[in-house]
């Protein structure tokens, strides 16, 4: 069409999948804008717990496998990237502790170093809260982003190609064999563009794009999770409890925009919460965490807040709703449509689109000047459910207000 913007790919979505997409395309010479309803990251990415993972969970039954194979080059490709063009990203720790309730058994230790590149050492610094946990305590080398700051680097090199529309519905899309025609709303302006491809990287937003554009939302599963969130006086930690020999409990530690310290609590409990109530998930969280940590008493957890959050993970549809190990990418006609199933391997989805795309051919083209640009999601501890969350955005519900702050 006359006067549309042309582009060789035009992406949907903005979260670590999107954003990642988005910087490794441009890097490789391609015409690209990306497209937000909402904030960046609204939705998993600001929700998750910041850890680029190395394989470790793959790796501690002994057994080393494809997809703890791709995982494992994960830790070195955001290292590069850290000391590189994400040098200003927060990292909220540079290691992951890593203990057993009855202690690490040997093949637990064999699998641990198995499966990864760089091998865990025994911990050096190891906090008072982890007094009288089963020895040995380790360092596992993988890194601990803030999610947020990760989101607002990538925004900020890419913000003269990216867009925000007003809302889902500001958004129409419509493939044909020579590429995807879309129709922007935004801010009162409407924009035509022209893409030689589609790539659709909206999380849990691809089922209904999908199913709007006629395509199969069927391909895309939901796991639920109801995260567990702590505040208060608490210590740095980040770090994995393991239970016989499964990952059973990840905490890591974030500041609340007052600088409070909040512990985000998954594995096992955030699983289970997802089918229990907040008030069960919380009660079993405070058990996993004195099981965990044994110089953690009760009367130690009641001095903070609990909050809950719904986290739903959207990813590609496995057999029988399992796990996926590695990102699914679906190629279909001149649409791509990805979920990375972990933020580390956002690289590596970011690298499968590049390599099925076509090559390059359209001039670099900027989103004007004078139309609005998404701003980086807040994470949920910041949020209440009176204060004005941004569209997506989920605020915790927590169960007492001793460590709220006024805003
Ligand atoms: C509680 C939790 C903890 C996690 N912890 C970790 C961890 O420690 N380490 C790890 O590697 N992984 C972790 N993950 C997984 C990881 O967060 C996700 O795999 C990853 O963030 C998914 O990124 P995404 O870009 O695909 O989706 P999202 O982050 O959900 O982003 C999708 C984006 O698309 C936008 N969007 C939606 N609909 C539309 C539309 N119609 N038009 C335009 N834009 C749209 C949304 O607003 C959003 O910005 C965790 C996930 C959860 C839920």
């Amino acid at each position: 069409m006359d006067g549309d913007t042309q582009l060789d790919a035009l992406i949907v979505g903005g979260g670590i999948a999107g954003l990642w997409t988005l910087d490794t395309l441009r890097k490789r010479g391609y015409a690209v804008w990306l497209i937000e309803s909402a904030s960046l990251g609204a939705g998993q990415t600001i929700q998750s717990q910041g850890i680029i993972h190395g394989g470790l969970k793959y790796a501690l039954g002994g057994n080393a496998t494809a997809a703890s194979n791709a995982i494992a080059d994960m830790p070195q490709r955001w290292a590069d990237a850290l000391q590189g063009p994400l040098r200003d990203v927060a990292i909220r720790s540079r290691n992951c502790l890593l203990w057993s309730t009855g202690g690490l058994g040997r093949l637990a230790m064999v699998g641990a170093k198995l499966g990864l590149r760089a091998r865990p050492t025994p911990a050096t610094n190891i906090p008072n809260c982890l007094a009288g946990v089963p020895r040995p305590v380790l360092d596992v080398p993988e890194v601990v982003v803030e999610p947020a700051s990760v989101l607002n680097a990538l925004a900020t090199a890419h913000k003269d190609v990216i867009l925000r529309c007003d809302g889902p519905s500001g958004l129409c899309l419509k493939a044909h064999a020579q590429g995807v025609s879309a129709k922007v709303q935004s801010a009162g302006s409407t924009l035509c563009i022209s893409a030689d491809r589609l790539v659709l990287l909206a999380g849990g937003g691809n089922g209904p794009i999908r199913a709007a554009m006629g395509l199969d939302d069927t391909l895309m599963q939901t796991r639920g999770l109801r995260m567990v969130l702590a505040r208060g006086d608490l210590p740095v930690l980040n770090g994995h409890v393991i239970k016989g020999s499964k990952p059973w409990l990840t905490i890591t530690t974030t500041t609340d925009a007052h600088g409070v310290r909040v512990w985000q609590i998954g594995g096992e409990v955030a699983e289970q919460g997802a089918t229990m109530t907040p008030e069960s998930t919380i009660d079993m969280a405070k058990a996993h965490l004195t099981q965990a940590m044994p110089a953690v008493r009760a009367s130690d957890l009641n001095a903070l807040d609990f909050g809950t959050i719904e986290a739903p993970r959207y990813e590609g549809q496995t057999t029988g709703g399992r796990r996926p190990e590695l990102p699914t990418l679906l190629l279909e006609g001149t649409t791509l449509t990805g979920w990375p199933t972990k933020l580390a391997l956002a690289p590596l989805l970011a690298d499968q689109i590049a390599e099925a795309l076509p090559p390059p051919t359209h001039a670099t083209a900027l989103v004007p000047n004078n139309l609005p640009r998404p701003s980086p999601a807040e994470g949920p501890w910041n949020q209440s459910p009176t204060s004005k969350a941004r569209p997506c955005e989920t605020a915790a519900t927590w169960n007492s207000d001793h460590w709220a702050r006024a805003d």
